[in-house]
């Protein structure tokens, strides 16, 4: 953690201090994971910071409705918060302001920056000032427009500017950071950066060596203007959602058609991201062997991630699990249409009534989904893409709830399905699985029976062999994946829920057919 004046900062070795200024304008956290005012302090400086706007709300390019299930809107345009195939407009219950903030770039002496060895490229919605080659940046600012039509479409569009002016942003994308010191261009010196920083309706951005990670962290400080000019930067929603949607948005493919460039994706490859290592560094925080007993995997349980001990992010693995969760939230069938109200806030207080919208079973069940979903992410074809289900599988017999012996019936092509049951810590149970059935057929099918096939291995074990895991109902504990095959007595290692599924790619699932038959039931291991 880096100090400045008392205040703790964001910092991380790749996005740094963005957030500064916003630790800098509330002073640090409540211990809940906030950036900023304390929970009774929050609420009169929301209300002081919104009181312009409250007066004379008008709805922009919404409309009300009163619950997170009312969402869905025939009629509203753009569509806010559809992600999969964004296809589903969504109205919201916010209020934006009449205007958004006034322009506060100084002007450019342009022939100042010339003569420092500056550059000016720009586009409708970004200047960008740079002493990087030409061919380096000549296509930033039509990318930035690109994604500012994104936004719009997404999140909802802008309230206009009082002036009568197109929002706009300029940017400083510095090699040689003396020749905007000597231009006067750097920011206030109350806030220093090492990779990236915006302040109103400007950034800055140290240059990065990938061509890939330039722009995103360029498109990153973006969507942090776009999303603070309405209402301001000291009142924000939290810092996993501040930081997660802008690497949301900021994770791209570019087109060769900048304007059909694509954002909020996910990489289908390492390669053509260069830079950007977020789903390695998710993965390597957690041990990814199977393990016989089923230790911990010490996979970041959500809370941790929703409520951090530090207000401040102190590392790349928390904008990664920020990253990891709005993608989450947006892409899982089950979980988006419940956390849609949330792509229209702008504010702590919007923020939390969409989140307050979220029915308290969708977030137990998505205490479990989060390291089943970490488990399981690699780069793929999102459409290819299978996630767990929030609904357990249901027993074939009714001997009650949680009552041994219990049979279910497990399709080969779902990722992590739960069986409901409630384990408790020194638990012993037998799990029988019998079937047949086919793996990740291509040109032929690939029959497999539950101790799997040994024609591939997927994370440590043979492909189609079913596999548990144990997760505590508060999401804390996580087992590592256990192998279990066509038979397994074992002893539950903790309190929790086995889930099961047979082992395979996330992105490959939707090329398996056929059943197992899980028979679980009382015994010795
Ligand atoms: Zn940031």
């Amino acid at each position: 953690m880096v100090a400045t004046d008392g205040v703790a900062i964001c910092r991380s070795t790749a996005i740094r201090s963005c957030v500064l200024l916003l630790a800098v304008l509330n002073g640090c956290g409540d211990g809940a994971g906030r950036l900023g005012i304390s929970a009774d302090q929050k609420s009169t400086d929301a209300a002081e910071s919104q009181s312009e706007q409250v007066k004379n709300p008008v709805p922009v390019a919404t409309s009300s409705l009163s619950s997170a299930n009312e969402h869905r809107s025939e009629d509203s345009e753009p569509p806010v918060a559809q992600i999969v195939d964004q296809n589903t407009p969504v109205a919201t219950s916010i209020s934006l302001p009449r205007f958004r903030l006034p322009d506060d770039r100084p002007s450019l002496d342009r022939n100042e920056l010339l003569a420092e060895g500056l550059r000016i490229v720009e586009s409708e919605h970004l200047i960008l000032v740079t002493d990087l080659p030409l061919e380096s940046v000549v296509e930033l600012p039509q990318l930035a427009d690109a994604l500012f039509a994104t936004l719009e479409r997404r999140l909802g569009k802008l309230a206009p500017d009082i002036a009568g002016t197109t929002f706009q942003v300029t940017g400083f994308l510095m090699d040689a950071r003396d020749r905007f010191e000597r231009a006067g261009v750097l920011p206030p010196e109350q806030y220093p950066f090492q990779h990236g920083r915006h302040l109103g309706y400007r950034f800055w951005m140290s240059n990065q060596t990938a061509d890939y990670y330039r722009r995103h962290l360029l498109l990153h400080e973006f969507v942090h203007c776009f999303l603070m000019c309405e209402y301001g930067m000291p009142d924000i929603p939290p810092l996993w959602y501040t930081e997660g949607i802008a690497e949301y948005f900021a994770t791209h493919r570019l087109h060769a058609d900048i304007a059909k460039s694509e954002f909020g994706i996910l990489p289908s490859s390492v390669e053509g991201f260069e830079g950007w290592h977020r789903i390695a560094e998710i993965r390597r925080h957690f041990n990814q062997e199977p393990s016989v007993t089923g230790e911990l995997a010490d996979i970041v349980p959500l809370q941790t991630v929703l409520h951090p001990p530090d207000a401040t992010f102190q590392d790349d693995s928390q904008y990664a699990d920020a990253w990891a969760l709005v993608w989450l939230i947006n892409h899982h069938p089950e979980l988006q249409p419940d956390f849609a109200a949330v792509a229209a806030c702008r504010t702590e207080r919007q923020f939390d009534d969409a989140i307050a919208d979220v029915p308290e079973a969708v977030w137990k069940q998505l205490n479990q989904v989060w390291p089943l979903y970490l488990d399981g992410l690699h780069e793929a074809d999102v459409a290819d893409v299978q996630f767990p289900a929030l609904t357990p599988l249901k027993p074939q017999e009714s001997n009650g709830d949680n009552r041994l012996p219990s049979e279910f019936v497990l399709d080969v092509d779902h990722q992590w399905a739960s069986t409901g049951l409630s384990l408790i810590k020194g638990q012993q149970i037998v799990i029988e699985c019998k079937g047949r059935y086919v793996v990740e057929a291509t040109t032929k099918p690939w029959f497999s029976e539950p101790d799997g096939i040994t024609i591939d291995y997927v994370d440590g074990r043979p492909l189609g062999e079913v596999i548990g895991i144990i997760i505590s109902a508060d999401g804390t504990q996580t087992t590592r994946r256990i192998p279990i095959g066509s038979e397994k007595k074992m002893q539950s290692p903790i309190d929790g829920i086995l889930w099961l599924q047979v082992n395979d790619r996330w992105s490959q699932r939707k090329k398996n057919h056929g059943t197992v038959t899980v028979r679980i039931s009382a015994g010795n291991p």
